[in-house]
């Protein structure tokens, strides 16, 4: 996308934005509730709001590389700062790790990346993913560790204590999520049946 597309984007923006002034209005007014935080990949062809036609106001939204969320002990603010503020302050009732088919960054996790590098530093935090996609064997191990990626940082969520009494009380919920970029459905995976299943 050129300079010159974003300059003229803004400008088919503006006018939509004119159309649902309404709602921008609310926004402003009432400020925002999201009921859900979105941890998804910094993919540019997976867009959250996209791929589940939401609008401004309805997500919370965190992307990096992998969807990854370091463990609370990782001391990196980033993340940690996006769930502390969403959690705590904006009070989500729904934090949704969607994982996608296809994910460049976990494909960078099985190839290996430069030592020297903050790819490399940042994906060490989806490696223990990897290890256990290596004996799973069901699937490729790239879309296994795509999975298991999922199901880890599922699990660092539960390294910060107010996630972890949140969800205890039932005040939470966590969703693990999958998106195929061929089809551009979401597969969620289900705890009860251990299994993945369509979304709708
Ligand atoms: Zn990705």
């Amino acid at each position: 996308m050129s300079l010159e597309k974003i300059r003229k984007g803004n400008a088919i923006f503006t006018n939509k934005f004119k159309e649902t002034k309404k709602l921008y209005n609310y926004l402003v007014e009432n400020g925002q509730h999201p009921k859900v935080l979105w941890v998804g990949c910094s993919d540019s062809r997976v867009i959250p709001e996209f791929t589940v036609n939401a609008d401004a106001g309805d997500l919370f939204v965190i992307r990096n590389i992998a969807n990854i969320i370091p463990p609370k002990d990782a001391d990196e603010t980033c993340t940690s700062s996006v769930l502390e503020y969403a959690v705590l302050h904006l009070n989500v009732e729904h934090i949704v790790i969607c994982g996608h088919t296809g994910c460049g960054g976990i494909n960078a996790l099985i190839d290996g990346t430069l030592e020297d590098s903050k790819i490399h530093d940042w994906l060490k935090y989806a490696n223990p993913a990897k290890e256990t996609a290596k004996s799973s064997g069901r699937d490729s191990l790239e879309l296994e560790t795509i999975k298991e990626n999922i199901f880890l940082q599922a699990k660092n969520l539960m390294t910060f204590d107010y996630i972890e009494e949140k969800h205890r009380k039932n005040e939470i919920k966590i969703h693990k999520w999958l998106y195929n970029m061929h089809s551009g459905k979401i597969s969620f995976y289900n705890d009860f049946d251990n299994d993945w299943l369509p979304l709708n």
